[in-house]
């Protein structure tokens, strides 16, 4: 198994990509807490790991709070015993124009989507270098690296900031053994994408710039994702890791 004996938590766990995270690497071994500010749905996915053999925890937590991280790393390190691995997947999407969109909107995103991966970082490291190393797998966006007008300010601001937040970080804590990168998936069929696939027009201009012409499934990401966690990449740090059927090649 390729995470075998390793511990693992992932923000955003409830539902979408995280719950699909959860689910692989509880099957490849991993003991797993999941945190997210949906407590039924996470509750729900931990519950179904566990009935299926594996070992998962969920922590509420609200990714833009200091006192969430630490109590939510201190719950799965004294449950699972350490933590060698942090997914900060946790996010939410927004669109708008720039001259339209409010301060309190900008706040939000950049909050959730910027400031939660600095706490959850923050509040692993040290659990980290007691484990003796780590790898910390920052969800960006293609989004994180192009340009579009079919987004917003504070969305495409929060994923540019995550990529480079990873490599200060991959920077600062490899002497420590703890590697850090950021995956940057293209479109994707989860919640966050629900309502922009149920308008024809919207739905139909995205597909025109995905030249593999179909929006990504969940799997395909926690494919990328479980190698980063893995130590199949020991020797990659600081590294993006775009799975976007193909959106960043034009
Ligand atoms: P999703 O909406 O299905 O899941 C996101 C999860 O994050 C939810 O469970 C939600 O409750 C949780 N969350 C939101 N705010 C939170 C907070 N303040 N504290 C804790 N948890 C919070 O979305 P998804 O598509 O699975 O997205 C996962 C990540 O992938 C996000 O960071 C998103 O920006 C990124 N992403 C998504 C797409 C896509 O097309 N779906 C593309 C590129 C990047």
């Amino acid at each position: 198994m390729r995470l075998e004996g390793k511990v693992a938590f992932i923000s955003g766990g409830a539902r979408g990509m995280g719950a699909v995270e959860a689910r692989l690497f509880a099957s490849e071994g991993a003991a797993v807490g999941i945190g997210d500010t949906l407590e039924d749905e996470g509750r729900a996915v931990a519950s179904e790991i566990n009935e299926s053999g594996g070992q998962c925890l969920f922590a509420p937590l609200d990714v833009t709070s200091e006192v969430d991280w630490q109590k939510a790393i201190a719950d799965t390190v004294s449950a699972y015993g350490r933590l060698d691995i942090l997914v900060n997947n946790a996010g939410v999407s927004q669109w708008s124009l720039l001259h339209e969109t409010s301060e309190a909107d900008w706040d939000r995103v950049m909050d959730i989507n910027t400031k939660g991966v600095f706490l959850g970082t923050k509040h692993a490291i040290p659990a980290m270098k007691e484990a003796g190393g780590g790898s910390i797998i920052n969800i960006s966006s293609q989004l994180g690296l192009v340009g579009t007008e079919q987004s917003s300010p504070q969305y495409q601001a929060s994923k540019g900031a995550v990529r480079l937040l990873t490599k200060h970080t991959a920077m600062q804590y490899a002497p420590d053994g703890i590697r850090c990168n950021s995956v940057h998936p293209g479109p994707i069929n989860t919640a966050m994408t629900e309502q922009r696939r149920a308008d024809p027009e919207a739905y139909a201009k995205m597909l025109s710039r995905i030249p593999i012409g179909r929006y990504g499934e969940p799997i395909e990401i926690a494919n990328g994702v479980l190698y980063l966690a893995s130590d199949e990449s020991r020797w990659v740090t600081g590294s993006e890791l775009v799975l976007d059927g193909g959106w960043t090649a034009r």
